[in-house]
């Protein structure tokens, strides 16, 4: 069995961004409009000889009650429950939101192992971008960036020893 790595974050994180670099695909659909993505989508990747499995998820709204967000939230956490680990993505540009926090709760809940990892880092220095996140309580974050391919290397092969 492959390991399964899930990517999980609010919309517009860059999780379809990291999925694609990760396949090697065009198939997740990267936009600029928060939440395009919206179904669980499955991949395949290797770094070196180290195969997996990747699902990108569409987004998180664990609030909704019905409609598309409940259904979008359906899925992702179903993705969570299928995952070895789950890569949490925030945002570094824009810094913590409430939504993140969330986010946090429900994946603390469900036992799973988390790496916490900043995106959007390219140019910034680790104490800058990583400074917010610390309350999380998530541990040091890793940081990346998806659209350079920054650090992403080092977290696929943290993620398969953490799996
Ligand atoms: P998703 O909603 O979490 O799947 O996010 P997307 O992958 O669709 O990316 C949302 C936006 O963030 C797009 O405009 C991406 O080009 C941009 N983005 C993704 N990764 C990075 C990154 O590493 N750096 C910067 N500056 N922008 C990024
Ligand atoms: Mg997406």
């Amino acid at each position: 069995m492959k390991p399964v790595i899930a990517l999980v974050g609010r919309p517009n994180v860059g999780k379809s961004t990291l999925f694609n670099r990760l396949t090697r695909s065009r198939d997740a659909l990267v936009a600029d409009l928060p939440g395009l993505t919206r179904d669980r989508h499955y991949g395949e990747g290797r770094i070196g000889e180290r195969p997996f499995l990747v699902i990108d998820t569409g987004g998180f709204e664990p609030v909704a009650k019905d409609g598309i967000m409940h259904e979008m939230a359906k899925q992702t956490k179903q993705a969570v429950a299928e995952a070895d680990v789950v890569v949490f993505i925030v945002d570094g540009r824009q810094g913590l939101t409430p939504h993140d926090k969330t986010i946090t709760d429900f994946l603390r809940k469900s036992g799973r192992p988390v790496m916490l990892v900043v995106n959007k880092a390219e140019g910034m220095k680790y104490t800058t971008v990583t400074a917010d996140f610390y309350e999380l309580g998530l541990g040091d974050p890793y940081v990346i960036s998806a659209a350079h391919g920054d650090g992403v290397m080092d977290l696929v092969n943290e993620a398969l020893d953490a799996a």
